[in-house]
């Protein structure tokens, strides 16, 4: 069988390895804890759940869904962006529902990108950015995220020749996997350089809502002009611990909004109501339940960051998101996995599998209760 191109010309797996080595392990009835995984270990809270029992017996929720979302749901988050941001937005025509952010991450490229068009994506970074580009046939071009600048891309670095080709930027803060956050004047920058060079703005903000010690992460919508330019996309998933659900949203520019609606059109037929549904819940109800789950991942990460620093490996506390990236003494991240792996049954994600500037850096998704991080601390010492 020849598969096309596309599928061909896909980066190669980098975690293949990895897998095998856990599998072998646990074959051997080896105690394996992964921090690997980005992926909530908490249920989805309750009433959440009832919401989607609910209605799952009304027969309207048994037919096609409309493609662009509920209006109700769409109004839901409009709600939550004037809750949240003080900021408003017409439910009908700047907001979008999708069926998990990674589905509007991959079309979007369809509605916007032609064959040659450059699309800017930070390295390391969430692997979608640039295979929906690949697949829409554009040339993701990657913007370095470094250490010494705050994992924020340095925009002046981007070559003239390939700013004339960008079409659009992605931008995602709270990061993964850098846990880096970004701050008003960063997003300033960005709006006055994608007017400056005619590009699309693309925020990811999955990790919006977990954050730490009374932080607020700002949303690139709240910069003046950033809805001339750009559109938010945001993802339950992470949230209201979703990820099995699949519901998100994008919002922020309605040209924008109408482009990914027509590409969706011709592709899928939208989330499920039933589903949505169980979204309007989540998002309109007492938010109590997300501030419970960022205490719950705020104790796991201070056991586990003050842990990593009495072992000798200096990291600090992130601001927001539920991981930790740290710098590998030897900076082969690959090596230092394949380490804790063999030695502690622990797995821990290396930073080379999110871009080539990832190497040197691993990282610890804090998706396991405190004792089970206590153990894995308990596990590396005299490892590391
Ligand atoms: C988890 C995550 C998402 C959310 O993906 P869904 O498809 O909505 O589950 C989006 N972007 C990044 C960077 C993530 O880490």
């Amino acid at each position: 069988m020849k598969y096309a191109e596309r599928i061909l010309s896909l980066p190669q797996y980098l975690f293949a390895e990895i897998d095998r080595k856990i599998a072998e392990k646990r074959k051997e009835g080896a105690d394996v804890i992964s921090l690997g995984i980005g992926d909530p270990d908490i249920p989805t809270p309750e009433h959440i759940i009832r919401a989607c029992c609910e209605a799952a017996g009304d027969p309207a929720n048994h037919r096609y869904p409309s493609y662009e979302g509920m209006l109700s749901f769409r109004e839901a988050v409009a709600m939550r962006y004037e809750r949240d941001y003080g900021l408003e937005f017409d439910a009908g025509s700047e907001v979008i529902t999708l069926i998990g952010s990674k589905e509007g991450v991959h079309n979007i490229n369809f509605a916007f990108v032609n064959p040659g068009d450059v699309v800017l994506y930070p390295d390391p970074g969430y692997p979608v950015y640039h295979t929906g580009a690949m697949f829409a046939g554009g040339t993701p071009y990657q913007m370095p995220l470094k250490k010494e600048n705050g994992f924020l891309p340095d925009l002046e670095a981007i070559p003239g020749e390939i700013l004339k080709r960008a079409k659009m930027m992605w931008v995602n803060y709270p990061n993964n996997p850098t846990a880096a956050v970004a701050d008003r004047t960063f997003y300033r920058e960005v709006v006055d350089f994608a007017k400056d060079n005619g590009l699309i703005v693309l925020s990811d903000e999955a990790y919006s809502a977990i954050a730490y010690g009374g932080y607020r992460p700002p949303c690139f919508l709240e910069v003046d002009g950033a809805r001339d330019v750009g559109v938010v996309i945001d993802s339950l998933s992470k949230t209201y611990n979703m990820t099995g659900w699949r519901l998100a949203y994008a919002v922020g520019n309605s040209e924008i909004i109408a482009g990914l609606g027509k590409v969706k059109t011709n592709v899928d037929s939208g989330a499920s109501q039933i589903i949505q549904v169980a979204g309007i819940a989540a998002l309109t109800s007492s938010q109590d339940c997300v501030k419970e789950n960022v205490r719950i991942y705020e104790e796991r990460m201070d056991v586990l960051v003050t842990g990593l620093n009495r072992l000798g490996l200096r990291c600090e506390k992130p601001k927001a998101t539920f991981y930790c990236w740290l710098e590998v003494p030897d900076g082969d991240s690959m090596a230092f996995a394949n380490r804790l792996l063999d030695e502690c049954a622990v797995v821990v994600t290396p930073g080379i599998g999110f871009g080539e500037h990832g190497e040197g850096f691993v990282r610890f998704a804090v998706t396991q209760s405190v004792e089970r991080i206590e153990e894995v601390l308990e596990r590396m010492d005299g490892v590391v």
